[in-house]
């Protein structure tokens, strides 16, 4: 059975390395049967075609431009020579390697042409996303009939402001959205730029099996248009979407059942298992409306969600990134193995975590399976996906990469609830972990209580000290805005942030406004946050951020200025700021 694993549109973030999904899947099938299992990363494609769109039109529309396009190639090149030499991080790496904890992974020159190489792919990020907004505005051709504020939503997380078209609608997708999505008679612009011969694998009446794997709410839309597209070439193939934020909206399916009529299941739980079994049932021509964990249209017009079977993550084998070299990626050797599954705390009260239930993977073959990606891929830097690593883990996979001697680059999500000892924290850093990101929320104590985040301030602070003293880099996420927080309160976490970024040269912190989400604790208990008023928001099939009346509002406005004081920080210190950073942030206040 021919088996198609897509990732759709759009993410940008993911131009940087693969997201994990498809290649999850794609082992998954492989090493449990001899389906022909095909994948494609369209969301990596269409990204870079709009980049190539966006210069073509640079270079077709004046000559100034196009010699601007060069002295931009410079500068940028000047910029990358300029954060090496001044970066901090390179003398911490070096003053660690040789002088106090030989850190390991500096032995080799492979480690310095990678911090070389992800210095140059920061700069290009940045430039990327500036050509993805102007890549959209030609290709759906609404350079004068967008908000600017609109399309800036691309780059940051505010949600406030809307679009007619669905992709650059990004936070929101309403009912008649994909309506007008299904009904339209013109072929997506998305799809069609790719060129015609770019589909060739797509065969008129063969049986084949597509997968869509939808990480981020952002993708939905396009899923659905991609779903549409592969049914206008091949009507038999068979169709499944599937990813976490599928649980996010299958209780709004019975208002939409024309969605039915092109894909054929949703799957809102892991799908290693029930996509091996709908490719055994299909490939053999039997009935797969008993599979458990799907969701799809009976023949009385009901929507049937076949309860689930939990997945065991210990049956994941090493992941399948052999299609990497497909595509074009900023940082192809920079490559994620997925831990676990959902959250150990799972309590925040603005998160929606609470959906999946926590499953992990040992130890041993987590530091197994970072060994043969490295082997197999010649990956330099490994991203432990995970929503947060307990810290003892941590220190357990630093110890074990360090007895192993394996020479890596590696990284994950951790939470600050308990105390890190300066002794763990040097292993850590000696295995080649140098930097771990968390989610502090609040720093005020108060917020972070009725955020119910679990942490300690005074445990925090003396964390950020021990980091201080190592020169160990952390990356520190905060919400602002949480209902009942006050001003006051929102300046005490940017206040707080500001001092250790400026203090330590590792430390770069991210203020994002809070958003309320359906399924979040907060949505369902308003009362217990002073929640006077919750929009109904009836038109929308997802919304990221329902509207809200409650108690100390602060203006949206004030917020982002708060918040940016400490994203413009940390974003200077990732790279020298560019003038597009500089823009488009500017606009926003
Ligand atoms: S915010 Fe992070 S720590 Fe809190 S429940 Fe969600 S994933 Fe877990």
């Amino acid at each position: 059975m021919k088996v198609m694993l897509y990732f759709p549109p759009l993410v940008v973030a993911s131009v940087k390395n693969p997201y994990p999904s498809l290649s999850i899947l794609s082992s998954y099938l492989k090493d449990n049967s001899n389906h022909d299992v095909f994948v494609k990363d369209i969301n990596v494609d269409f990204i870079n075609n709009l980049v190539n769109i966006s210069e073509q039109n640079g270079k077709d529309n004046n000559s100034e431009s196009y010699l601007l396009k060069y002295a931009r190639i410079i500068r940028n090149k000047i910029y990358i020579i300029l954060s090496i030499i001044f970066s901090k991080r390179i003398y911490t790496l070096l003053y660690r390697r040789f002088m106090r904890l030989r850190y390991r992974p500096f032995r080799s020159k492979k480690g310095i042409m990678h911090f070389i190489r992800e210095k140059k792919q920061q700069v290009n990020l940045l430039s990327i996303e500036n050509h993805v907004i102007e890549g959209l505005k030609i290709l759906f051709d609404i350079e004068n009939g967008i908000d600017y504020k609109t399309i800036q939503t691309l780059k940051t997380n505010d949600s406030r402001y809307e679009c007619d078209h669905y992709l650059l609608d990004f936070w929101n997708l309403k009912f008649s959205q994909i309506y007008s999505l299904l009904n339209s008679e013109i072929p997506d612009k998305i799809y069609s730029s790719l060129g015609s011969n770019y589909f060739y694998e797509i065969k008129r009446d063969e049986k084949q099996l597509f997968g869509i794997s939808v990480a981020f709410f952002t993708q939905f839309g396009a899923a659905i248009s991609l779903a549409k597209h592969i049914k206008k070439i091949n009507p038999t193939a068979f169709i499944v979407i599937g990813g976490p934020v599928i649980r996010h909206v299958s209780d709004k399916f019975h208002r939409i059942m024309q969605l039915f009529s092109i894909v054929d299941c949703f799957v809102e739980t892991e799908g290693e298992d029930i996509l091996l079994e709908l490719a055994n049932r299909i490939g053999k021509n039997e009935d797969w409306h008993d599979i458990p964990g799907i969701i799809y249209r009976d023949i009385h017009d009901t929507i049937i969600n076949n309860p689930p079977i939990q997945f065991d993550i210990r049956k994941n084998g090493l992941p399948d990134y052999t299609y990497v070299a497909n595509h074009k990626y900023l940082l192809p050797d920079t490559l994620y193995l997925r831990t676990s599954i959902g959250c150990y705390w799972n309590k925040c009260a603005f998160c929606t975590q609470a959906l999946n239930k926590y499953k992990h993977r040992s130890v041993e073959t987590i530091v197994d399976d970072m060994i043969k990606m490295s082997e197999v891929y010649r990956c330099n830097f490994i991203y432990l996906s995970d929503e947060s690593v307990p810290f003892i883990k941590i220190t357990k996979i630093a110890d074990l990469i360090i007895r192993k001697k394996f020479n890596i680059l590696w990284t994950t999500y951790s939470r600050l609830e308990t105390k890190f000892p300066i002794a763990l924290c040097k292993r850590i850093i000696r295995s080649g972990c140098d930097l771990l990101s968390f989610g502090l929320e609040s720093a005020n104590q108060r917020v972070n209580d009725l955020m119910n985040k679990g942490v300690s301030i005074s445990t925090v602070i003396e964390n950020l000290n021990t980091f201080r003293k190592l020169r160990f880099g952390c990356a520190i996420g905060a919400i602002i805005g949480f209902p009942g927080e006050t001003e006051q309160e929102m300046h005490h976490t940017a206040d707080f942030l500001n001092s250790y970024i400026r203090e330590n040269k590792g430390v770069a912190g991210y203020i994002s406004i809070f958003s309320l989400n359906a399924k979040s604790y907060v949505y369902n208990h308003p009362q217990e946050y002073g929640i006077s008023f919750i929009e109904k928001a009836d038109e929308y099939f997802y919304k990221e951020n329902y509207d809200y009346k409650s108690e100390n509002g602060v203006p949206y406005e004030k917020m982002m200025g708060i918040a940016n004081v400490v994203n413009m920080k940390s974003m200077s210190k990732v790279i020298f700021r560019g003038e597009n950073v500089k823009s488009g942030r500017k606009s926003r206040r």
